[in-house]
C-alpha cells in the first residue's frame, strides 16, 4: 500500500512540474518555455526570469552549434541544436566604395550601434512574448531572409539578421505584439526610421528603414496597432520593411515566431 502510494505521488508529481518548449531546437530559433512558476531556470550559465503563469523564453544564436544546457531547480536537461544551410552569396568585382562605409561617417554607426545595442540590453518584467506574434504587413512579398550572407570582392559580410517584407512606399506596418516602444529614431545611418519595442524578458523587436514613425520612446503600444510606414531610409535599396527578433544579444529568425509561408 505504501508503495503504491508513494507511486502514485511519484507520477503525479513528475507530471505536474514538468517543463515545455514551443520551438524547434535549430539555429535562430525563438524557445517559449512553461514551467512550475516558482522553478528556478539556467539557460547554459543564465539565469532567466519566471512569470508568475511560468513563463519563460530564450533564443538561439545563427552560429549557435553547441547544446543548450537547461538547468531546472539545480536539474540538467540537455538539447541539440539543429543546424541550418543559410544562404551565401559570393558577388566579386564591386566599386570599393560601395563595400564599405565612407570614413567621415564611422563615428556616427559607432554611436547609432552602440544605442541599437543599449536597447537590446532591455531587461523588463513585461510578459507580452508568451503571446503569438503577428505579420507586420498583410500579403506582403518576402525579399529577405535571416541569416543570409553576401560575400562581396572576397570580403565576408555581416549576416543579414532580418526578415525584409517588399511594399509600396507609405504601406502601413502593424505591431506584431504588445511592447513597450524602447527607441524611435527617424534617421539612422543604416536602418534609416528605426522603432525598437520591449516585449519583456529580454525579447526586442526591430522595424527599419520606415517612413513614417508614430510612437514615441516610451509609449505602449497594442498588437495590430499601425506604428508607422514603410519606407526606403537608411541604407536600403528600395521600400521594404526588415524586421528584427533578438533574445538580449542573440539575433533570433523573425520567421520562427511569425505565421508566414516558407
Ligand atoms: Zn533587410
Amino acid at each position: 500500500m505504501r508503495i503504491l502510494i508513494s507511486l502514485i505521488f511519484f507520477i503525479f508529481a513528475t507530471s505536474s512540474f514538468a517543463t515545455t518548449f514551443e520551438g524547434k531546437f535549430i539555429q535562430g530559433s525563438f524557445i517559449l518555455g512553461k514551467t512550475d512558476p516558482g522553478d528556478e531556470i539556467l539557460i547554459d550559465k543564465k539565469k532567466v526570469n519566471v512569470t508568475s503563469e511560468g513563463y519563460f523564453v530564450f533564443g538561439l544564436g545563427r552560429d549557435r552549434n553547441n547544446d543548450v544546457v537547461i538547468t531546472i531547480n539545480k536539474k540538467k536537461i540537455i538539447k541539440k541544436v539543429l543546424k541550418r544551410e543559410f544562404k551565401i552569396q559570393k558577388i566579386d568585382g564591386l566599386d570599393k566604395k560601395k563595400v564599405t562605409p565612407p570614413e567621415k561617417d564611422y563615428a556616427r554607426i559607432k554611436k547609432e550601434n552602440k544605442m541599437i545595442a543599449n536597447a537590446r540590453t532591455t531587461d523588463s518584467n513585461l510578459t507580452f512574448f508568451s503571446k503569438k506574434f503577428i505579420i507586420p504587413i498583410d500579403n506582403a512579398i518576402i525579399t529577405g531572409v535571416y541569416g543570409s550572407q553576401r560575400i562581396l570582392n572576397g570580403k565576408p559580410k555581416w549576416p543579414h539578421y532580418g526578415l525584409d517584407f517588399a511594399a509600396d512606399e507609405g504601406t502601413e506596418i502593424k505591431a506584431m505584439l504588445d511592447g513597450t516602444v524602447v527607441l524611435a529614431e527617424s534617421d539612422l545611418f543604416y536602418t534609416g526610421g528605426t522603432l525598437i519595442f520591449d516585449h519583456g524578458h529580454g525579447i526586442t523587436t526591430l522595424y527599419m528603414h520606415m517612413k513614417k514613425i508614430l510612437p514615441k520612446k516610451g509609449q505602449k503600444v497594442k498588437q495590430g496597432d499601425v506604428i508607422g510606414t514603410v519606407g526606403s531610409t537608411g541604407r536600403a535599396t528600395g521600400a521594404h520593411l526588415d524586421v528584427r527578433l533578438n533574445w538580449f544579444d542573440v539575433r533570433l529568425d523573425p520567421a520562427t515566431v511569425l505565421d508566414i509561408k516558407k
